[in-house]
């Protein structure tokens, strides 16, 4: 019989978007489900911006745009990088994808050579390990802890890295902790880092708007101007002004990677859609409150939902500085009702109504991600049925 290739038998499917298909076959056979399972904000995308792209079809910008990006995008995303980040870009040094997720796909095809290791600090987003698989390259995990707020310390780092690393990503805030690195630690990573100037390091700021910490967001390139020639930053529209379904990311870095970068994209998508771009446009340039009423409503919940998962019998959650995830230690409550594996647990909230993704999804057993990008009215249901359940 015909297999599929060996390199996509290597991959797993995306786990948050198998619970968010799980939650809702429970509902449409009936049940009710509150799915906190979703890695996307519940708001609508601000209506500026969706006029922006009105008149882009208006004006028939329905055509292929330059591969990496529009004219227009480009420089917005200069001028965001420069106002947000004080980092100067030219515009060979700027790449549009159709996403986050493909400006990560692009830097994993155009960097690693099977075999090479790319560490990623664990909890992580469940997508990077698999992505540097299909690349042929080798996850190095390193677990962080909850005592360190689930961040990578400098001899952890220092530790993973090998004469095989060609990477290092970092994501802060963080999706699943919601935690942020400040730009001390940041500094100590950078003191190790400076000994491998072999290594590259990817940094992932997709959530860099949705931040309440008191310091303001850092990340690895503004704490340490001097790995401008070995970091790409990753960064989008999706989080920050609610646009997941638009499909726009973008990054910048050394010009060499990003023109390999745009060659992958090149023989694979082409540009991200026209219309989108626009409304990219708008949403870098235009005014920036939108950001801020969605901040406000995302830390509200949270404060709210980290206190009542406290309450919980054998259940520690550390403050956020972000996004808007919790991510629940279980292990002590799984211990109590003699569950097993996190995969138990979930599936047991689940019959009870209410839909969350498995520590183990991040590469931290034990744990839950909750999204609160959802209603407050849902998020108490949701806790009065976590707490019946482990009452
Ligand atoms: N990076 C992180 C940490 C994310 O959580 C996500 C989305 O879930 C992405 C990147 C990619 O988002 P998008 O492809 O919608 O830009």
């Amino acid at each position: 019989t015909v297999q599929p290739s060996q390199r996509v038998q290597r991959v797993k499917p995306s786990p948050t978007l198998a619970v968010t298909a799980r939650a809702a076959e429970l509902k449409a056979a009936g049940k009710d489900i509150i799915g906190l399972g979703a890695g996307e904000p519940d708001f609508d995308t601000p209506a500026h911006i969706k006029n922006a792209a009105l008149k882009a079809i208006a004006e028939g910008k329905t055509k292929y745009t330059p591969v990496d990006g529009t004219p227009e995008l480009k420089q917005a995303v200069i001028n965001k990088f420069s106002r947000d980040n004080g980092i100067d870009y030219a515009p060979d040094q700027i790449l549009v994808s159709c996403g986050g997720k493909q400006s990560f796909f692009n830097l994993a095809l155009a960097l690693i050579n099977p075999g090479d290791e790319v560490v990623i600090p664990a909890p992580y987003w469940v997508s990077y390990p698999d992505m540097v698989t299909i690349a042929e390259g080798k996850p190095v995990i390193v677990k962080a802890t909850l005592e360190n707020r689930f961040k990578l310390t400098p001899e952890q780092l220092d530790a993973a890295i090998t004469d095989k690393t060609r990477l290092v990503v970092l994501n802060s805030p963080s999706n699943p902790t919601g935690t942020a690195y400040t730009r001390q630690e940041l500094e100590a990573l950078g003191d190790v880092l400076r000994k491998y100037p072999e290594v590259l390091v990817a940094t992932d700021d997709i959530y860099e708007h949705i931040l309440w910490s008191d310091e303001p967001f850092c990340n690895i390139l503004m704490a340490c101007p001097d790995l401008y020639d070995r970091t790409i930053v990753l960064n989008g529209v999706s989080k920050a002004y609610s646009m997941t379904g638009w499909r726009i990311g973008y990054c910048g870095g050394p010009a060499w990677l990003i023109k390999n970068m745009k060659k992958i994209q090149s023989q694979s998508t082409s540009n991200a859609c026209s219309i989108a771009q626009a409304a990219a446009t708008e949403a870098l340039d235009g005014p920036q409150d939108c950001v801020k009423v969605m901040l406000a409503a995302f830390k509200k919940r949270h404060d709210y939902v980290v206190a009542r998962l406290n309450e919980l019998p054998g259940v520690t959650a550390i403050e956020s500085d972000g996004t808007f995830y919790a991510f629940p230690d279980f292990n002590e409550a799984m211990c109590t009702l003699d569950i097993q594996k996190d995969t138990d647990l979930a599936e047991i909230l689940l019959e009870k109504g209410v839909a969350m993704v498995p520590g183990s999804a991040f590469g931290a057993e034990g744990c839950m991600r909750l999204s609160y990008a959802t209603s407050e009215k849902a998020l108490e249901a949701a806790l009065d049925r976590l707490q019946d359940a482990l009452a």
